[in-house]
């Protein structure tokens, strides 16, 4: 599925243009876990390949002051996912320097861009489009969303620039095999501090047509993505101290913008550049009254807040060690595709010398006991923390930061297959009658890593190839933090 962002300044037509583009499936707008309320998300089919159209519209503030930062701040996952961004101006208004200001950081993603030029209703009124020029974006459309002309052309100047195998044609070499070294991303991985902070949503597989400005500087931070987290946990394990020390220790960030009023309950922080917002914290704050009730609201809260969040933060207390209901709580990340940072709380209480003069508690017992009650969460970083005394909650953000950039990770299909040639998959230990002929596959989607594996028959995939799979990618690239999903497709 290729992926459309639709950008602009407020009325020039944006959601008029995307429901055009989406039509009657816009039924399924909003449905998706993870998708904020700022975004709208709808699909769309043109020449048998299907779209995938997010409409960033309703979230441009008016206040010009805060253009284009706040525009970046909220459609930057948009953009981050996007294959082809459009640009939507209004034809019947003054050229503004927001409009420009926005081009240029658009231009700056090196994704391919298309200026659709709206509101030109009469073919008289098309001279307009020339006033435009000036954006510097080479392709401009001509449209009327309202009287639905000019789309069809938009349209298929975004399918001209949706690499191949976005747009679900699987019979396409992959055009950039080979050119790039493969190393890059398991050196990203082990070394945090590698460019991918500065450039997280440049998908180099996907600058076909448009390659980025020549000498163009990096996308500032405004680019990088704002990180959505959920503290969760059973009641009591300290999931309101942690969530006031970790906000404590930030820059509080208070936004006039009406799209971050009607979360106001979010709390939104800013450390070294990067903007962090923890999901529902008057949520986060409340308690039930009896313990029955406070461990069912917590299991509640927590299914809520992992629709809204990128990450999690599963809560363990130290003093308890792993309970049943963590796991079923850290289970609901897992499901739900959210990324998973376990922290052991209360760390203060237990590696004093007890009373009893009995030595302190070890890190790897604990390890080892969460590794063996959370099994499927193998993937998951370990920070033991004190949300009391504050130990810890530097690791904690460094860990959501490796975290959050991990699960954005993208494999070009290039690399993926000199991979896969790699992969014996006689090891996998399938039976024989289960077997089948994985051919190639490719990375369809992040947040989470989600791969395509296209194989010789429709036989649905042997929970072993799965398993042993995901442990081979996870061995070259890592993916740390986050579930990886695996589905399987018959070429035929
Ligand atoms: P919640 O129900 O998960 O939100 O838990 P709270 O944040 O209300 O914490 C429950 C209790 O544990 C409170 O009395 C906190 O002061 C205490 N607490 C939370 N974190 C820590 C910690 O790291 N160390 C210690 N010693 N106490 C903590």
């Amino acid at each position: 599925v290729g992926m459309i962002a639709i950008v602009g300044r407020p009325n020039v037509g944006k959601s008029t243009l995307f429901n055009r583009l989406v039509g009657q499936r816009r039924a399924i707008v909003g449905d998706e876990p993870g998708i904020t309320r700022d975004r709208l998300y709808g699909y769309s089919e043109w020449a048998g390949k299907r779209l995938r159209v997010v409409d960033t519209g309703g979230i441009v503030p008016d206040d010009e002051a805060l253009i284009p930062a706040e525009i970046f701040r909220q459609a930057k996952v948009a953009l981050e996912e996007a294959d082809v961004i459009v640009m939507v101006v209004d034809a019947r208004t003054e050229l503004a320097s927001p409009d420009i200001d926005l081009a240029r950081l658009l231009q700056r993603t090196g994704k391919p861009l298309i200026l659709a030029v709206n509101k030109i209703d009469d073919p008289k009124l098309e001279s307009y489009v020339e006033d435009f020029r000036r954006l510097g974006i080479r392709t401009m459309v001509p449209i009327s969303a309202e009287h639905s002309t000019g789309v069809a052309e938009l349209l298929e100047e975004i399918l001209e620039r949706i690499p191949e195998k976005a747009a679900g044609d699987k019979t396409v070499e992959d055009k950039n095999a080979g050119a790039r070294p493969a190393l890059r991303n398991a050196k990203t991985a082990a070394e945090p501090a590698d460019t991918f902070d500065d450039q997280p949503s440049v998908d180099l597989d996907s600058e076909i047509d448009d390659a980025p400005h020549e000498g163009a500087e990096q996308p500032d931070s405004e680019l990088t993505p704002e990180i959505k987290i959920a503290i969760i946990g059973r009641p009591n394990v300290g999931k309101s101290t942690m969530l006031n020390r970790l906000t404590g220790t930030a820059r509080a960030i208070v936004s006039p913008i009406a799209g971050t009023t009607r979360d106001a309950v979010d709390e939104v922080v800013e450390r070294d550049g990067q903007i962090f917002r923890f999901i529902d914290t008057a949520g986060i704050r409340r308690k039930g009254k009896t313990r029955l009730m406070a461990e069912k609201l917590s299991v509640v809260m927590a299914r809520k807040h992992l629709e809204a969040a990128d990450l999690a933060l599963v809560l363990i207390d130290a003093t308890e060690g792993v309970t049943a209901i963590d796991a079923t709580i850290a289970g609901y990340a897992h499901e739900a595709g959210r990324s998973v940072i376990v922290v052991i709380n209360k760390w203060d209480l237990v590696t004093i010398n007890r009373a009893d003069g009995k030595p302190a508690a070890k890190v790897d017992i604990f390890e080892e006991q969460v590794r063996r009650h959370l099994k499927f969460l193998n993937y998951a970083p370990i920070v033991f923390a004190s949300a009391e005394t504050g130990y810890g909650s530097g690791k904690i953000y460094e860990a959501i930061e490796l975290v959050a950039r991990e699960r954005r990770k993208r494999i070009a299909t290039g690399e993926m297959n000199r991979f896969l040639k790699h992969v014996d998959f006689e090891r996998a230990g399938v039976p024989y009658s289960q077997r089948v002929r994985i051919l190639y596959m490719t990375q369809a989607a992040v947040s989470p890593p989600t791969f395509i594996l296209f194989t010789d028959r429709a036989t649905p995939l042997h929970f072993s190839y799965r398993r042993f799979l995901e442990n081979q990618i996870r061995d070259a690239f890592q993916f740390v933090g986050t579930p990886i999903w695996i589905k399987s497709r018959a070429r035929n």
